[in-house]
């Protein structure tokens, strides 16, 4: 057994740590601010590769591997967690093409979201109605000839505003899980809109919106993977994306560490640092052990992934603990500033908001406890 990486991956992992530390973390306060990444640092991460990171070279990816992919988009979100959930959502919607489209497709779309000619890949699977359970989804697509005609709504689509491509599940047959397609639809598509922009807590360089299809017609070749087996696309792709997620709770919770490590060697009270305060060194240690083990736990669904061994439960253990160990390392990070942690001149306080949606997201908390609970008892 090996706990390093290799050299790919440390590779890959390097530039994004370099890429990070001088074009990303020095903006992320005004994105958080502004509420917008800058065009450029998407373009740039295309350019680096990072967009489509385990895409095979045929289709312009990188082919680097699930594990490399998890190192890199740790060191992106620890530089801003904004630019990591975009990243991470534009690579799942390249892998999800790829895995499942057929060659028309993946020669169509995933090309130009490697080389950032579309800038983003938009995931549409959760509506006003249908989060944890997409099985209650409203949206239709209806035959019309040798098209598809798509009417409903989406709710809290990343990079719905400006994505190139969609993924968008609707529903073709009956009810429930059984009945539901993936379909491709492109930016500008007639009938199809963005809706309320979402005022989040944290995140807020990313954007989230609301998608409204209204008599969106695609032609057949627009459907992904079988007709009525969308359901089946969306929690396979989850799976991988649930990884992502991880990794990208795990950037957030290395910076609210390494920020409250250099803050607590500085502040003084009582005569010392607070480093040398038994309490807050125990703070520290806590949170060390807990980061550890939320990337050994995430390394290894990865590399189950990269090695085409089955790792949907694995992964959910990654999301769910690195997740929930990121929200408690933030908020130790935060406790050891005292009050200059509740305010915006110091970083910690955006990673505190940052971080709490990495619970929410790609299946809360308690969804990865039901996949986990089920993958135990059968
Ligand atoms: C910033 C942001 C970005 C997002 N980006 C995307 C995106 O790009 N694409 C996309 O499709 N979606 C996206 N989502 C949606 C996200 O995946 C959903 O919000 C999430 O799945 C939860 O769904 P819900 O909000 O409808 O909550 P609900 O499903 O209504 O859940 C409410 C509560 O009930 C709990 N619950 C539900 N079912 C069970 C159960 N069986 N057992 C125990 N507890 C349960 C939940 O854990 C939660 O605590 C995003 C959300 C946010 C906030």
């Amino acid at each position: 057994m090996d706990f390093d990486l290799d050299e790919t991956a440390s590779m890959v992992q390097a530039s994004a740590r370099d890429f990070a530390n001088k074009e990303i973390v020095p903006r992320a306060a005004s994105i958080d601010r502004e509420g917008k990444i800058p065009r450029s640092i998407l373009k740039d991460l295309a350019d680096l590769g990072m967009m489509t990171l385990a895409l095979p070279e045929e289709l312009g990816g990188a082919d680097v591997g699930t594990v490399a992919y998890s190192a890199a988009l740790t060191e992106i979100a620890r530089g801003c967690a904004s630019t990591g959930v975009t990243m991470s959502v534009t690579n799942m919607v390249a892998e999800v093409i790829a895995r499942f489209g057929t060659d028309a497709q993946k020669k169509q779309y995933v090309p130009k979201l490697a080389s950032g000619a579309l800038v983003a890949g938009s995931f549409a699977l959760s509506e006003p109605e249908a989060g944890s359970d997409p099985g209650a989804m409203r949206t239709t697509a209806k035959r019309d000839g040798d098209h598809w005609v798509i009417d409903g709504a989406k709710q809290w689509i990343t990079s719905g505003d400006f994505a190139g491509v969609f993924v968008v599940w609707a529903r073709t047959g009956g009810a429930g899980t059984k009945g539901i397609s993936c379909f491709l639809v492109e930016q500008g598509t007639p009938g199809l809109s963005v809706g309320h922009h979402e005022d989040k807590m944290g995140l807020r360089g990313s954007s989230t919106t609301a998608l409204h299809f209204e008599g969106v017609r695609v032609p057949e070749t627009a459907l992904l993977g079988e007709l009525n087996g969308g359901f089946k696309i969306a929690m396979m792709a989850l799976d991988g994306g649930r990884i992502g997620i991880a990794s990208q709770a795990i950037g957030i919770a290395e910076a609210a560490l390494g920020a409250a490590v250099d803050y607590a060697k500085e502040r003084k009270t009582f005569g010392a640092p607070i480093a040398d305060h038994q309490g807050i060194q125990w703070m520290i240690a806590d949170s060390r052990t807990e980061l550890d083990a939320a990337r050994l736990l995430t390394y290894r669904a990865a590399y189950l992934k990269e090695s085409k061994q089955s790792f949907s439960s694995q992964a959910a253990m990654a999301k769910l603990y690195a997740t929930e160990a990121a929200g408690r390392i933030c908020d130790r990070a935060l406790q050891i500033h005292g009050g200059y942690g509740y305010v915006k001149e110091y970083d910690v306080e955006r990673y505190y908001r940052d971080v709490r949606v990495t619970r929410i997201y790609e299946g809360t908390s308690e969804i990865q406890r039901v996949v986990i609970g089920r993958g135990v008892t059968g």
